[in-house]
C-alpha cells in the first residue's frame, strides 16, 4: 500500500501538491507540501533519498526552493508523486506526513516587490462607472496596457491573519475639510497573485513566452482596500495607504504545473495590443478558468470568474519588466479584482453595493455596504485539475479588527 489513501475527488490529490510553510510545536518552520488533508514534511524525506534540494525544503520560507528554477520545480514535482504513489516507499513517507490540524501555516515565502494590476475590464468599467458617472468608463490607455501599482510587500500577510481597521484621512467632494479617523468603507478584493521564483536582470526584459520560465505558482489574494482613504488621496499619483495596510494571501502556493488543464484562451483583445505585449506563439497569451467563490460570515456573496480577465499573467510580467525592471525571487503580482458581468459575480463591496447604495442582505437579518468589526471574509477558488477533478487553491481568511 501506498503511505496515504486519498478520495479520488480530493481537491488536494496528486495532481495539485501545492507548497507552503508550516511549523509543529517541536519543530521550526519549513517547507510542507499538501496532500489531501495532511502535510508532507518534505526535507528529511528528499534527504533521505540523497536529493540536494532537501536543503531549500529545510528553509523557513519558500524562497530558495523558487530560486532553483524550473528544471527544479519540474523534477521535484516528478519525485513527489513517485514519492506518494511507490508502495515500496510507504514506510518512508508515512512518518512524515502529519495531519494539518497539527501544524501552524505561515507566510509561504519572503515577498520581494509586490505589483497589484487592474486585469478585469468588467472591475475597471464598474469603477469607472461608480467614480467618474460622466465620463467613459475606461481610461483611454486600459486597452493598450495592463494597469498596475507598485504595492507595499512587507504588509503581505498570511490567510488567517486579522486585519486592524485602517485609520487615516478621508474627504468626500461634499465635505469643505478633510477629516480623520477609522475608515467606514472597508472593503475587500478578490484577487489571485503570481509568484515569481527566477530571477531576471535590470536593464532586461521578460518576453510573454518566457512567462514559465520566471513564475511559479499562484495564490489566492485579498487586497483589503479602504475606499474612503484611497478616493481622497489617489489623485494624480494612486493607490497608497488605502491598499497599503494589509494583504492576505493563502498559505498554499499552487505550482503552475497544476494548472496545465486549467488555461484557457483569453478574451478577444482590440485593439491588438503592442507587438511585446503579443508573444511569438498565440499559446503564451492564456487565462485560467478558476471560479472564486467570496464568503462573508459564512455566506456566499459573490462567485467571481477569473476567466473573463482581459490581460494574460504572461502580459502582466511582460509589461511590468518591460522598461528594465529586474525581477527578484519573490516578486509577486496580482491580476487586480475578478469581477464578470452579473452582478453576482463581482470581485468587490464597492461593486456588489455600488458603493454602498445597494447594501447586500445577510442570513441574519443585517446589511452591509461596507465590512464592520468582527465580519469574516473567506476567498476560495477552485480550477480543472489534471487528473480530471477540481483543484481547489488555498483559502484566504481574514477578521476585521476594530481600529486602533
Ligand atoms: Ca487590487
Amino acid at each position: 500500500m501506498t503511505a496515504i489513501d486519498l478520495p479520488a475527488d480530493s481537491p488536494y490529490g496528486l495532481d495539485h501538491l501545492p507548497y507552503g510553510v508550516f511549523s509543529t510545536a517541536e519543530e521550526a518552520p519549513r517547507v510542507g507540501v499538501r496532500v489531501g488533508d495532511h502535510v508532507l514534511d518534505a526535507a528529511p524525506v528528499a534527504a533521505a533519498d540523497g536529493l540536494a534540494i532537501s536543503g531549500a525544503l529545510a528553509q523557513p520560507t519558500l524562497n530558495a526552493f523558487l530560486a532553483a528554477g524550473r528544471a527544479q520545480w519540474d523534477a521535484t514535482r516528478e519525485w513527489l508523486v513517485d514519492l506518494l504513489t511507490q508502495d515500496a516507499n510507504a514506510e518512508l513517507v508515512a512518518p512524515h506526513l502529519l495531519p494539518l490540524d497539527a501544524v501552524t501555516l505561515h507566510l509561504p515565502f519572503e515577498v520581494a516587490d509586490y505589483v497589484d494590476f487592474y486585469a478585469s475590464e468588467h472591475h475597471a468599467t464598474n469603477v469607472g462607472r461608480i467614480f467618474r458617472p460622466d465620463g467613459e468608463a475606461l481610461t483611454p490607455n486600459w486597452k493598450h496596457l495592463p494597469i498596475g501599482y507598485h504595492g507595499r510587500a512587507g504588509t503581505v500577510v498570511v490567510s488567517g491573519t486579522d486585519v486592524v481597521r485602517p485609520t487615516g484621512q478621508r474627504k468626500t467632494p461634499a465635505d469643505t475639510h478633510p477629516a480623520f479617523g477609522p475608515s467606514i468603507r472597508l472593503d475587500i478584493e478578490a484577487e489571485v497573485g503570481f509568484v515569481v521564483g527566477t530571477p531576471s536582470a535590470l536593464a532586461s526584459r521578460v518576453d510573454v513566452d518566457d512567462f514559465d520560465e520566471h513564475v511559479f505558482g499562484v495564490v489566492l489574494l485579498n487586497d483589503w482596500s479602504a475606499r474612503d482613504i484611497q478616493a481622497w488621496e489617489y489623485v494624480p499619483l494612486g493607490p497608497f495607504l488605502g491598499k497599503s495596510f494589509a494583504t492576505s494571501v493563502s498559505a498554499w502556493v499552487t505550482p503552475m504545473a497544476a494548472l496545465s488543464a486549467a488555461r484557457i484562451p483569453l478574451p478577444e483583445q482590440h485593439p491588438e495590443p503592442l507587438d511585446y505585449l503579443r508573444g511569438n506563439d498565440s499559446s503564451a497569451l492564456f487565462g485560467f478558468d478558476l471560479a472564486i467563490e467570496i464568503e462573508l460570515n459564512g455566506q456566499v456573496v459573490a462567485r467571481p470568474p477569473y476567466r473573463t480577465l482581459y490581460w494574460s499573467p504572461a502580459q502582466m510580467l511582460a509589461h511590468l519588466t518591460v522598461n528594465g525592471a529586474s525581477l527578484r525571487t519573490g516578486d509577486l503580482f496580482a491580476s487586480g479584482t475578478v469581477s464578470g458581468t452579473e452582478r453576482d459575480e463581482r470581485g468587490s463591496l464597492l461593486e456588489l453595493t455600488w458603493n454602498g447604495s445597494e447594501p447586500i442582505e445577510l442570513a441574519d437579518g443585517t446589511t452591509r455596504g461596507f465590512l464592520e468589526d468582527g465580519d469574516t471574509v473567506v476567498l476560495r477558488a477552485t480550477a480543472p485539475a489534471t487528473g480530471g477533478g477540481r483543484l481547489a487553491l488555498g483559502e484566504v481568511r481574514g477578521t476585521i479588527q476594530p481600529a486602533r
